[in-house]
């Protein structure tokens, strides 16, 4: 039986692998492996694949019997096509030992240069560079790498021997460091190994190498690495393993004829068409990135060498053509010759990204579908909301970390309570809103604020929820800080911040900064449009929005919004002018009272109803009924209670009889959404004319068309939804005729009920519609509060029990199968059934994916998502057709 091949070899004619076998090669080796057939000058190497990494992680970090010979026999092809050898003291061979998994994961696991340094070679070295200097340089530097990456010894450690050198000279500069110095500093650095590891520093080149090779495959699982890949969902069961590549070095810092640099073939933070890249004359790689001499830009590359300039532009040429793509690509120089060290696509922002798109469109390098698929939807974020000047983040301290609720970025003065950040900013202060958690009386504090942030509460909180709406940053879940409302305090580790002082958040990754980090406004770019335009050409899918306020519609409708899927009225009662008539209403004693504090509150709803018809002018409007608990309306403290009852007339210890007897346990599950309308049927009443009433005015007014589309929450029994239609039918007909209007309208109903879901069939005997509030349904399948699982899910994704927070993404094998079952039980008695899903997960890329799939008609998500929602729709027809 043959032998298994886990090694590859790269390099002349006798490449083995090729550009299509990433998965196997990783992606470093693939591209060393393509470079090479595209006749690149690579040093050559081999590649030894992510299935040993995978066999290494699966056998108890063993490898397979047969690695070791294929080794061998790389290592001899290696020395012949270099004409160097291992070990060698007169033309040793130096290689590097570079991580590469399938999937990019830059600088998340490890490397190590100038392998093969021993007593023995480095002579050979010295003789064949006739650069005694910079032998010994490479040497101390290997020394310095590996004792870290293979043995964990801190670079601090070594730090000292290199300043006590500098010290006892005089000397600041690396530069000014002599052969001897290097010399006495690699003698330093053994002792300070021999003194960590009680044992020499390994001579013995195979022996180095098989420790580099094992370190490289364990650094798959570092920390870096594990949150790396939980953060860019790569998916363990599809891309596993790191590959290693072992190569011959080349090197930039023999003297000036030689150079190293990193280069992208387009600007990665603009996208302009121009090679954007930095390097460094007489220098090793890490040298570009390190800080420790600044790099000259790609352009004066053609002053020091103006034939190597050209050489690279051409490969450039060579590698976008090929690839299709933009790239990221590392190079040397050694004694006046170029290499290629790495291709990859590059890393772009948000603005790079849509542009090269459509750049290479127009470049007739791709066509539409490729630009499509290449945006990352998630991505567009960063052009929609204000972002931190990445630059300038660096020089101020973080001091704590929450969930990414909502991104964008926002500085301003930390203020406790909605009041103060309202009273701030009337005169003029730009607040940022700090509470142990919100609430929906929070609300005018965070509509004024720059953004929010809480110690407590998941990515569906109600902060979060809102926040996103608002288009607003929020930091939510901080745990690491302790929030006193009121001594006005914030306490993060020994950091005590109080009202008043500066802070910044990054929302898109969940960070708090102390001070004030400048940002830098989002601009809407031309090539933006185009890809939303050509996103509309392929999706099937709808996107509306959620939207409570006129200000939530037009922002959405400018974002393409095709209607509103789900308005939550309850929102509209908190402001100023209505919270009085419906806390009134809350406490009335009995159906005479309730109704005249519903009489002051329609004519407000039917002006709210009114003004989101005229700016949808046609589009679908879905109004909730009222959904949250009665007591969330009612204050809570004591003082805040006795103020209310003198302001509404009535007697405190009435008012705290009332809040009492509203208290629940479990409120989510308690006495609210439709379980209201039963029991005060009359609220619903008051809204549903509100709505009808509006929808006929806005007709007569502007002579639109409007198909008002009513919603009921927390639905779990048909009959609910049919005694519900029994009182509020009659009603709808009634004012549809007092004003003589022709109106068609829907009822239908919110799923987010278990129940519901696994009865839809007779749900949807009484709905026109249904629509999947994924928030709830998620609580309930799951069992898992939406506004406390923060704090435990961070465990469960770290431990991997769950791939992803359920309240970010619908849990499709769960929540998602429920989903299917009431799409096809629903249509299987109304076949044209209209089914959307309003849940704050309607706005994750994956999630729009998945209800393509299953056969929603529409997705809506708050605002500032709806970009994202329509590229991921026709992402999903895309890869649909793909498929075919
Ligand atoms: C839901 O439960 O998914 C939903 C949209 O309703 P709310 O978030 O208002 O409970
Ligand atoms: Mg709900």
């Amino acid at each position: 039986m043959k032998a298994k091949k886990y090694v590859y070899f790269f390099g002349n004619k006798e490449t083995e692998g090729e550009g299509s076998m990433k998965s196997i090669l990783g992606g470093k080796g693939a591209g060393l492996a393509e470079m090479t057939n595209l006749n690149i000058p690579v040093p050559p190497g081999f590649t030894i694949s992510t299935e040993v990494c995978k066999y290494y992680y699966d056998n108890g970090k063993k490898y397979p019997e047969e690695l070791q010979e294929q080794i061998n026999d790389n290592l001899n092809k290696l020395e012949k096509s270099t004409g160097k050898k291992f070990g060698d003291s007169e033309n040793p061979l130096l290689v590097s030992v570079r991580s590469g998994a399938a999937s990019s994961m830059p600088g998340m696991m490890d490397t190590i240069l100038n392998l093969g340094l021993n007593q023995k070679t480095v002579e050979g070295i010295i003789a064949k560079s006739k650069n005694e200097r910079f032998a010994w340089d490479s040497y101390r530097r290997f020394i310095q790498m590996f004792s870290n990456v293979v043995e964990g010894i801190e670079h601090e450690k070594f730090e000292h021997v290199i300043n006590g050198i500098k010290a006892e000279k005089g000397i600041k500069d690396d530069m000014q460091m002599t052969a001897q110095d290097w010399q006495k500093v690699v003698e330093g650095y053994k002792e300070i190994y021999k003194i960590e590891k009680n044992s020499e520093f390994p001579d013995d080149p195979r022996e180095q190498l098989q420790k580099a090779i094992n370190a490289v495959f364990n650094s798959w699982n570092n920390s870096r690495a594990i949150i790396y890949r939980q953060l860019n969902k790569i998916d363990e069961t599809k891309i596993f393993g790191t590959a290693v590549n072992v190569q011959s070095m080349v090197f930039g810092n023999m003297g000036d004829d030689c150079g190293t640099g990193v280069a992208f073939t387009r600007n990665p933070s603009t996208g302009e068409k121009l090679p954007y890249g930095e390097y460094l004359m007489n220098a090793q790689g890490e040298d570009v990135v390190a800080g420790i001499r600044t790099p000259k830009h790609l352009d004066s590359l053609k002053d020091d060498n103006d034939a190597i300039y050209n050489q690279l532009i051409d490969i450039f040429n060579k590698l976008e053509n090929h690839y299709k793509d933009m790239q990221d690509v590392e190079f040397t120089i050694e004694n006046g010759k170029l290499f290629i060290l790495q291709t990859r696509s590059g890393k772009r922002t948000a603005a790079a990204m849509v542009k090269v798109a459509c750049d290479m469109v127009e470049e007739k390098l791709i066509d539409k579908k490729t630009a499509l698929l290449r945006v990352e939807a998630d991505k567009l974020d960063q052009l929609l909301h204000p972002t931190l000047d990445a630059n300038a983040k660096k020089n101020f301290k973080l001091i704590a970390k929450g969930l990414p609720a909502s991104p964008g970025a926002a500085v301003g003065k930390v203020v406790f309570s909605a009041e103060d950040a309202v009273e701030w900013q009337e005169q003029g202060e730009k607040v940022i809103l700090v509470r142990a958690e919100t609430s929906p009386e929070d609300l005018a504090g965070m509509n004024v604020a720059q953004g929010i942030l809480t110690a407590r509460g998941g990515m569906t909180s109600h902060a979060a929820v809102v926040a996103r709406g608002m288009g607003k940053c929020c930091v939510s879940g901080a745990e690491g800080i302790l929030v006193s409302e009121s001594e006005k305090t914030l306490k993060a580790g020994e950091i005590l911040i109080k009202e008043g002082d500066l802070i910044t958040l990054d929302g898109s990754i969940g960070e708090v900064y102390l001070g004030q980090i400048p940002t830098v406004a989002p601009q809407l770019s031309g090539y933006f449009d185009q890809i939303m335009k050509w996103a509309d050409e392929m999706r099937r899918l709808n996107v509306r929005t959620n939207a409570d306020t006129p200000k939530d519609a037009k922002t959405a409708r400018e974002f393409g919004a095709q209607g509103i899927g789900l308005c939550r009225t309850e929102h509209m009662f908190f402001a100023e002018d209505r919270i009085f008539a419906m806390r009134q209403m809350i406490i009335a004693d009995n159906l005479e009272q309730r109704e005249i504090a519903l009489k002051k509150i329609f004519p407000m709803q039917k002006n709210d109803f009114k003004q989101l018809f005229e700016i949808m002018e046609g589009l679908p409007v879905k109004i909730r009924l009222l959904d949250p608990p009665l007591h969330e309306f009612l204050p809570k403290e004591k003082s805040d209670i006795e103020n209310l009852a003198k302001e509404i007339n009535v007697s405190a210890d009435k008012l705290e009889e009332k809040v009492h007897s509203l208290h629940e346990f479990n409120p989510m599950m308690g006495h609210r959404g439709c379980r209201l309308g039963i029991t005060y049927p009359e609220i619903f009443v008051m809204q549903v004319k509100a709505i009808i009433s509006a929808a006929c005015e806005v007709i007569k007014e502007k002579s639109t068309t409007i198909k008002p589309e009513i919603m009921i929450p927390l639905i779990g029994e048909a009959e609910e939804l049919k005694w519900l239609k029994s009182k509020l039918v009659p009603v709808i007909e009634e004012t549809i005729k007092e004003y003589n209007a022709k109106l068609e309208y829907e009822i239908g109903t919110m799923i987010e009920i278990p129940r519901a879901a696994i009865t839809a069939d007779e749900v949807a005997l009484e709905a026109d519609f249904f629509s999947f509030g994924t928030n709830d349904l998620t609580q309930m399948t799951y069992g898992f509060s939406r506004d406390d699982s923060g704090k435990f899910i961070k465990d469960y994704l770290g431990k991997k029990i769950l791939k992803e927070d359920p309240f970010k993404g619908v849990d499709q094998r769960g929540v998602g199968k429920l989903m299917s079952i009431a799409i096809e039980l629903g249509r299987s008695v109304k076949k044209n059934l209209h089914v959307g899903i309003c849940g704050e997960q309607g706005g994750d890329p994956d999630t729009v994916k998945f209800c393509h799939k299953i056969g929603l008609d529409y997705v809506s998500c708050s605002p500032y998502r709806v970009p994202i929602a329509r590229l991921a729709a026709a992402q999903a027809s895309i890869e649909e057709s793909l498929q075919k």
